[in-house]
């Protein structure tokens, strides 16, 4: 299956979450069906990232969105897993601090865009802007209506610069929500993510899905596309994703630089060491 394909949404059409089927895993029956193939994909990754790294010409910004328990922790610690950490870093975004909201909303991202030859992971990203803030009418519509095309315009900028975007929305249903809602209240290791706006937020469920879908429609652009990707099984989230950042980073055609020195020279240098020290 062309993973990077079937799950791009493709730019000004129309998506329908609903009719997207969360649970989707292809021929995979199970994590354990799965695994082979998904160690395959994240040692592609690594060696990708490592060319990135070295050629150091290009950068790669994955933007994570999804409901509260879609899987963004997850999605993170799986990708940065398979990369070096000298050259990934997370991001996440947070209600915006003082100084933060006395700027024009894109600042904050701006300032958090990776720099040549780096992995950076937005977790919550600049479609805050249109997804939050809208559904609970945190300026006006008139603000927040012009923003699919501030945003547009500055992902383009960066795709310009050498900025490799992928944005990735984790599809999750109502019903899988629920069961990892229940999940955090039964294991003491996941308390600390409860909060109390998973469930303020759940009754907003139906003006979400509104606000991602005009997201995905507008924002899908050549140059930055979004996928929906089904996330109800983490495993198979997990081994799509790997997919298309690999599908992806292999389009760029990236290099190792030229070395910066003469290599027969330098060989033959190493060998006259060698020969001084053995006493030749
Ligand atoms: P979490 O990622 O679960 O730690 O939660 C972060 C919270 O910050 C979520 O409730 C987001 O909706 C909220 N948040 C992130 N960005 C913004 C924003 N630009 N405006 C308002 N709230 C935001
Ligand atoms: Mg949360």
């Amino acid at each position: 299956m062309d993973y990077f394909e079937q799950f791009r949404v493709k730019p000004d059409s129309k998506v329908k979450l609903e009719k997207i089927d969360a649970g989707f895993k292809n021929t995979h029956i199970s994590a354990k069906s799965a695994r082979k193939e998904t160690e395959e994909q994240v040692e592609k990754m690594r060696e990708l990232q490592y060319l990135m790294y070295a050629e150091g010409k290009r950068s790669l910004l994955i933007c994570l969105q999804g409901r509260d328990a879609a899987g963004k922790d997850g999605t993170i610690n799986h990708v940065l897993w398979a990369m070096n950490p000298q050259g990934c870093k997370v991001q996440g975004f947070k209600v915006p601090s003082a100084e933060e909201a006395a700027h024009d909303f894109l600042w904050r991202y701006h300032k958090s865009v990776p720099s040549k030859g780096q992995v950076t992971i937005f977790n919550r990203s600049h479609y805050e802007d249109v997804l939050v803030v809208r559904v609970h009418n945190l300026v006006p519509k008139s603000v927040w209506s012009k923003r699919y095309e501030q945003i547009n315009n500055f992902e383009k900028m960066l795709t310009d610069n050498g900025t490799h975007i992928l944005k990735f929305y984790l599809h999750i249903d109502a019903d899988e929500q629920l069961e990892r809602f229940k999940a955090r209240i039964d294991d003491p290791t996941k308390h600390w993510k409860i909060s109390d706006s998973d469930y303020s937020e759940r009754p907003h469920w139906d003006e979400y899905t509104k606000a991602f879908e005009n997201m995905l429609r507008k924002c899908s652009t050549d140059y930055a596309p979004w996928f929906v990707i089904p996330s109800n099984h983490k495993w198979f989230r997990n081994l799509a994703i790997s997919h298309i950042i690999n599908t992806s980073l292999e389009s760029l055609k990236m290099k190792f630089p030229e070395p910066k020195v003469d290599i027969n020279e330098i060989r033959s240098r190493y060998h006259e060491i060698v020969n001084r020290e053995n006493g030749n």
